[in-house]
């Protein structure tokens, strides 16, 4: 499957894509997830990219273009991707329908998650995150602890809470969201490719898009 996935941060896009990988093993192309891989290793991508991230900044587009260029032709995308914070402006929709046209690949669907901002933000404040960044897995204070306190179950690693995840870098990143990202709801809808879903409805959202997936 081919799948764009859209909603606020904390909405559930990860972890939908993540369920949606073990459908057909297509794989989650999280830009976040790359980007704060790319701070750690600190890389040429990490230094441009860091400061921006640290503060609820989108990164520029440019850069996030060339790394979405050069991901989605490894061959791992072949069977699918499910495109998951990306993309979050309206010059990154348009440069990625030109590289799909170069690539000849079709989107299937764009998944909108809704959430009420209360929901959005109690999950960001309360969400924590595996350190090691080939990890990366997400935890909740609330909803989803670790089994040992501060310890990452998969990896062993510290669970922390991430710098863009203190409540003025959160309120930043839904602004953004609303201003920048939010447009690209319409752009999809006119292309026919929306699917909007309920983030509390987890369970049902897999099977929404299955249907969907059938029926195109
Ligand atoms: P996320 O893990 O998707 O919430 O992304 C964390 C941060 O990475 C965002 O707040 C941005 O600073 C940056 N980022 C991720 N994806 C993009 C993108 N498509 N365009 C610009 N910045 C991005």
């Amino acid at each position: 499957m081919k799948i764009i996935l859209l909603g606020a941060p904390g909405a559930g896009k990860g972890t939908i894509a993540k369920q949606l990988t073990l459908i057909d093993g297509s794989v989650q192309i999280a830009t976040g997830d790359i980007l704060r891989a790319a701070i750690d290793a600190q890389n040429e991508l990490g230094k441009q990219a860091g400061g921006y991230i640290c503060r609820g900044e989108l990164v520029p587009d440019d850069l996030v273009m060339t790394l979405i260029e050069s991901r989605l032709q490894q061959p791992d995308c072949r069977s699918g991707f499910l495109l998951d914070g990306f993309p979050r402006t309206i010059p990154q929709a348009e440069g990625l329908n030109s590289l799909l046209e170069k690539l000849a690949i079709k989107v299937d669907i764009v998944l909108n998650i809704e959430a009420p901002r209360e929901v959005l933000m109690d999950r960001l404040t309360t969400r924590r995150t595996c350190a090691n960044s080939e990890c990366q897995e997400i935890y909740n204070l609330i909803s989803k602890s670790p089994i040992k306190e501060g310890i990452c179950d998969k990896c062993g690693s510290p669970i922390v809470q991430r710098d863009d995840e203190t409540e003025e870098a959160i309120l930043h990143r839904l602004e953004t969201y609303h201003t920048k990202t939010a447009p690209l709801i319409g752009l999809y809808k006119q292309q026919g490719l929306l699917v909007t879903v309920q983030s509390d409805v987890n369970e049902g959202i897999i099977d929404i898009v299955k249907a969907k997936l059938k029926s195109i």
